[in-house]
């Protein structure tokens, strides 16, 4: 079997400041979260791909963003498992799996387990650390 792996991208932070937004940078670099309900994305219901706001992984698909009602983008699959990486965050004194992009260690946001069919998954997700792009 062949197996892919992606290229790791490692920038120093004072590029990734140079690079992105303010809120960009505090939600994707500090692990920051952005206000419920303010984000760009969390309405959007176009169709297209969410690919990271870093390094331009692709992450999601319209295909797979529902409606949770939590004011941030959520999708209950990803495009590519491959491209997103899980860890344990025990910040705010409770356990939850963070997600973060794998190229470029972008911080994504918190994958919960009170999503919908068929997975039952919900990645909850910063528009911070997305860029959408729309399909034609
Ligand atoms: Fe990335």
């Amino acid at each position: 079997m062949r197996k892919i792996v992606s290229e790791k991208i490692i920038k120093p932070e004072k590029e990734w400041k140079k690079e992105l937004t303010p809120e960009q940078y505090r939600v994707a670099r500090l692990k920051g979260t952005e206000k419920a309900f303010t984000g760009e994305y969390w309405d959007n219901h176009e169709k297209g791909i969410y690919r990271c706001a870093c390094c331009g992984s692709e992450l999601f698909s319209s295909d797979s963003k529902y409606d949770s009602g939590t004011g941030w983008p959520s999708f209950f699959v990803s495009l590519s498992e491959r491209n997103i990486r899980k860890e344990t965050d025990t910040s705010e004194s409770r356990e939850r799996v963070e997600i973060l992009c794998d190229r470029c260690d972008a911080h994504l946001g918190h994958l919960f387990n009170d999503g919908p069919e068929p997975t039952g998954l919900r990645y909850c997700v910063n528009s911070a650390s997305l860029k959408f792009t729309k399909s034609d």
